[in-house]
C-alpha cells in the first residue's frame, strides 16, 4: 500500500520523538534468552511458553493480571497482590483453579527459577481457549503464566528532580462500565492516555473521571500535599486501590502525617505544595510540573522526599523470601 505524506510524517515523528523517549525515559524490563516462565503448572524456557491464538485473553483482553516487585530476595506484599487478583477474578466471574497459597508459591518458584534477587513479576491469568464469540462460558480452563524479569528503574534523576505531568484527554471509564478496580488485560484506555503523554514528551499524565475529578495517572496513583496535609482521590473517583497507595497510608500513619481521601479537580493539583505518584513499578516518585505549572518551587518537596526514602527502606526490609 502506498504511503501518504501524512503517514510518512507520522512515522518520522514516531522515530524522532517517541522512540528516543521510550528508550531514555521508561522502565526497561531486562529479558534474557534463558528466561524461565511458569505456565499452567510447569516452569519452561521462554521459547516454549506459548498461548493459543484462541485464548480469550488475546482475542478480547478477557483476563486479569498483577505487577509485583521483589527486592533483596523477597517479594513485596505478595499476598496483597494475590488477594487483589482473586477479587478481580471474582468480579469478572472467572473460576480460579488455584488457591491463594498455590499462586503465591508459583510466583516464588518463578523468581527462584530465574536466579534473581531484585526485579519485577508479571502474573497473568487469561480466560483460556474458547470459540471466536464473546461467550466466556465456552472457555473451560483459564491459563496462568508468570514472568520474572530484572527491571531498570526510571532514571534516578526522575526521583531526585521529579517528573512532569500533563492532563490526558482520555477519561477513566464511568462507574457504570468496568470498574477500575479490576486489573484486566484490557488496558487500552490507559494506553490511549499513555500515547498522549509520550506525544507531549512526558512520561506520566493525570486522568480525570467523567465528572472532571482527578482519578489517577495512566499507571500510578496520585497524591497531593497542601499545608503539610496529604490528599488522594477516593477509589470511587476512578482510581485503582493500589498496593503502593496502601503502603503510603501505613507510612503516613507511622510518621503522624494526616492523609485524607478527597475528590479533587485539576485546581487542587495546580495549587499543591507537593505532588507524588505511587505504583509497583514506579514506587514513590515526586512530580514537579503539571500542565506547565510548577508544583511548589518546582523541586521535590520535603514530605515527598521523605516518603521516597521511607518506601525504599520498607520495601527492602520485608517480604516473602524468593531465593
Ligand atoms: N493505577 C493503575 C491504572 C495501575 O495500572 C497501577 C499499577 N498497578 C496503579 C494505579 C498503582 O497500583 P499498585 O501500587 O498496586 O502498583
Amino acid at each position: 500500500m502506498r504511503k501518504t505524506n501524512a503517514d510518512k510524517c507520522t512515522n518520522r515523528e514516531l522515530h524522532s520523538i517517541c522512540i528516543p523517549l521510550l528508550f531514555k525515559k521508561f522502565h526497561t524490563f531486562i529479558m534474557s534468552d534463558t528466561q524461565q516462565i511458569w505456565l499452567d503448572g510447569n516452569i519452561i524456557d521462554k521459547a516454549d511458553a506459548k498461548i493459543s491464538v484462541f485464548d480469550h485473553g488475546l482475542l478480547y483482553g478477557d483476563g486479569i493480571f498483577e505487577g509485583i516487585r521483589f527486592y533483596s530476595g523477597r517479594v513485596f506484599r505478595l499476598e496483597e497482590h494475590i488477594e487483589r487478583l482473586i477479587l478481580s477474578a471474582k468480579a469478572i466471574h472467572m473460576q480460579l483453579p488455584w488457591t491463594l497459597e498455590e499462586m503465591c508459591q508459583a510466583t516464588v518458584d518463578t523468581v527462584k527459577a530465574n536466579g534473581l534477587t531484585d526485579g519485577y513479576i508479571r502474573l497473568v491469568i487469561t480466560r483460556g481457549e474458547g470459540g471466536l464469540g464473546l461467550n466466556p462460558y465456552l472457555c473451560p480452563k483459564p491459563s496462568m503464566f508468570i514472568i520474572a524479569a530484572a527491571i531498570q528503574l526510571y532514571p534516578e534523576e526522575n526521583y531526585t528532580n521529579g517528573l512532569e505531568l500533563i492532563t490526558c484527554a482520555t477519561r477513566r471509564p464511568t462507574p457504570g462500565s468496568l470498574s477500575p478496580q479490576v486489573k484486566s488485560l484490557n488496558y487500552l484506555n490507559n494506553i490511549m492516555a499513555k500515547i498522549e503523554c509520550i506525544q507531549a514528551g512526558v512520561i506520566e499524565g493525570v486522568m480525570l473521571n467523567e465528572q472532571g475529578y482527578v482519578a489517577e495517572c495512566t499507571g500510578d496513583n496520585v497524591f497531593v500535599i497542601k499545608r503539610g496535609k496529604l490528599y488522594t482521590p477516593p477509589v470511587s473517583d476512578g482510581s485503582l486501590d493500589g498496593i503502593t497507595r496502601q503502603v503510603i497510608f501505613e507510612l503516613c500513619k507511622k510518621a503522624g502525617l494526616e492523609l485524607t481521601e478527597k475528590s479533587m479537580t485539576r485546581y487542587d493539583l495546580y495549587t499543591a505544595d507537593e505532588i507524588f505518584l505511587t505504583g509497583t513499578a514506579a514506587e514513590v516518585i515526586p512530580a514537579v510540573k503539571y500542565d506547565q505549572r510548577l508544583i511548589g518551587d518546582g523541586t521535590p518537596g520535603p514530605i515527598s522526599k521523605q516518603l521516597v526514602e521511607d518506601f525504599r527502606a520498607l520495601a527492602n526490609s520485608e517480604g516473602t523470601p524468593c531465593v
